[in-house]
Formats: C-alpha cells, structure tokens, sequence
C-alpha cells in the first residue's frame, strides 16, 4: 500500500502493558498470565497492537506528518492499515474499529462534544475516534465505495512515495488522493474532515408509475418549455429517466435535442417506473446505495455516486426504470456508508429493531 520498507530492521519489543512506537523499534503489550494462559481478547489485542506499531514506521516514521498538530495523519492512516491489514491477514480477528459501520454510534452521538477531523491535536475531544477510527473509517468508505479499490490504492501509494522523507501537510494528503486518481473529492474532505456531520440518507417516498398513455398524448402534456432560448423536450419537465435511458447511447446532450423521440417513450410502454426522493437528514453527502428486492424474490444492488447531491444537498429524487415489480426497497443494505440510522432506510417503512431493543429480546431469552 506505500513504499518499499528501507531499513534493515523492524523490532518489535514484547512488553507487559504498552504500545509506542519509534523508528525501527516498538513497544507491543499482551502476555500470557504466569501458567502460560491468555484469553482470546489478549491475543488479538497482541496482535493488532503488532500490526499497528510496526506500521507507524511508515506513518509518520518515514512520510513524516507532524503528529502534534494533526494527530489523525498518522494515527488515522495507520488504523485504516492496520484495519486492513488485519481483515487479510486474520480473518477471525473481531474488527472493533476502523470501518464506516464501527463509527456509526460515535458520529450519531451529541455534536457539541465533537470536533471535526481536522482540529489541531490538543484540541480533540475523544481522541481516538477523533484522531483514529473515524479517519480510518472515512478511508474505507473512500476505498471501498467511493473510489474503488484501484483508484483509491494508486493514490495512497502515490501519496508514500511523494511525501516519504519528507513532511506532508493535511492539503498534501487531499492535494495528492485527487490528482493522482483525477476525482474531485472536495465535497468528501469537506463533510468527514472538516464538520461534524454524520450520514443519514431518508428514504422519504417512492413514487411508482407504470407508462400506458399512447406516446403523442404523453407529449402533448409537456410542450414547450424553454430555457436559455433553447427548446426542451418534453421530457425535460418529467424527471430523470428519460435521459438516463437515452444515455445508453452515449449522449448526455442528447436529452435536450432529442432525434428520436417517439422511439425512446415506446420502449418504456409497460414498464415500472419508481421515482425515489432522498432526503439527507445527516448533512455529510453520501452515494446512495439501493437494494431492490422483487415481486419473484431477486434481487440487484445499485449505486448512485455521491455527486447526486451536487445541486441540492438537501433533497434529491431520481427515477428507476425496471421491468419486475419491486416489492422492497432497502438503503445500505451492506451497512457500508457509515449511515447511523435504518430506521428510515426502508420501504414500506419497517421497524429495524434498535440496540436497546435487540438487549431487551436478549435478556428476556
Ligand atoms: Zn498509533
């Protein structure tokens, strides 16, 4: 994921009650008791704590951020690694931290004891969330959703290589995670590192409309809307899917100087249209991700990309053109977007029990 490791040594010390690391030396705690025994929680403490500080040889050791005034540079770097690392290499390992889905119940949580990512080091409260987990968490959502494995590690490593050896400020991080993967990613350093906003998208309707009317009478409903003196079509007062479908053929501006009308509304003659309208009660934008479940039992996964919200980063709608009729609807389906509340994910509505309520069902067991 960085550079090639350039010295001769990497030692890692066992001690009895303490992790530190230093160049080519650490500090890692976990032992058995004196018969010999240690507990699960032990070894997989022992063994992340390996990983983590034999990590810090590279954040901050050899690509040298300046810990004191930006802790998550390399604590929050060095977490998402570890996390990663941990998730190839042990498998069984519990995972407790580092994921969007481990840092929803920190990001629900009261705003006025938050601080954005990025707050100088003697400023943050909570300083592993701040300065650890939920970096790591807004990396693997960068990874994972938002920019694909291949983009995402092509600019990390870029990153180790430009700035190894020297000292990176916050800028130099972004600067470099979007020039080298060529993504605007603006609006993402902007809501995880600089707000405290969390995500939660608000599946508030769906809408569903199956298209019968005879082509010319449909038209005849929506003439003559013009804009810069442009003539629109007449799809341009219904929503999204029209120039979604004309997209197939590679033409985005095709929508306003339509060739071939009469040929595109035929083919949605008999289909289910959904229209879904998004509100984003969290504040931080987020993709949308959307399972559809079917009458027949199939199902598919969609994803809308973040961009979505670039006009309006309040509400949005869009609609879906499919041929089976959906029977439900979930958002985040694969819990990936760190969204804190599910409640709200579902159509038709359906109470997600709460954590309070699985103790409850658990307790009366
Ligand atoms: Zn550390």
């Amino acid at each position: 994921m960085t550079i090639e490791y350039p010295y001769p040594v990497a030692i890692s010390v066992h001690t009895a009650a303490i992790g530190m690391e230093y160049p080519m030396i650490c500090f890692n705690y976990g032992r058995p008791d004196k018969k010999g025994n240690y507990s699960a929680m032990t070894k997989w403490s022992m063994i992340s704590v390996i990983i983590h500080e034999v990590g810090h040889n590279f954040f901050p050791m050899i690509i040298n951020s300046d810990e004191r005034q930006w802790s998550w540079m390399d604590e929050g770097l060095n977490t998402f690694l570890e996390t990663k690392t941990s998730m190839e290499w042990y498998p069984e390992m519990p995972i407790q931290l580092g994921t969007p889905a481990t840092i929803k119940n920190f990001m629900s949580g009261e705003k006025d004891f938050m601080r954005p990512i990025m707050t100088n080091s003697e400023n943050i409260l909570f300083f592993g969330n701040n300065a650890y987990s939920k970096p790591s968490a807004a990396l693997f959502l960068l990874r994972e959703t938002i920019m694909g494995p291949e983009l995402f590690d092509y600019s990390f490593k870029e990153y180790a290589r430009r700035w190894a050896f020297k000292h990176p400020k916050p800028a130099d991080f972004f600067r470099t995670m979007e020039d080298a993967s060529a993504i605007d990613l603006d609006w993402f350093w902007r809501g995880w590192f600089y707000t405290t906003d969390h995500v939660d998208i608000n599946l508030q309707g769906v809408s569903w409309y199956v298209l019968s009317e005879p082509v010319s009478k449909f038209q005849s409903k929506y003439k003559s809307t013009y804009v810069d003196g442009t003539k629109l079509t007449d799809f341009q007062s219904v929503p999204q899917p029209w120039y979604v479908f004309k997209d197939k053929k590679g033409l985005i501006d095709d929508y306003l100087h339509p060739v071939n009308q009469d040929a595109v509304m035929e083919k949605f003659i008999g289909k289910n249209a959904y229209e879904l309208f998004f509100q984003n009660d969290g504040g931080l934008i987020s993709p949308i991700i959307i399972k559809w479940i079917y009458e027949d039992g199939t199902s598919e996964i969609e994803q809308i990309p973040a961009e979505i919200w670039r006009i309006n980063e309040l509400n949005v709608s869009k609609v879906f053109i499919k041929e089976k009729v959906v029977s439900q609807i979930i958002l985040d389906p694969l819990d990936q977007t760190a969204d804190v509340n599910f409640q709200n994910n579902y159509f038709p509505k359906t109470k997600v029990p709460s954590k309070f309520d699985r103790f409850k069902t658990k307790v009366n067991k």
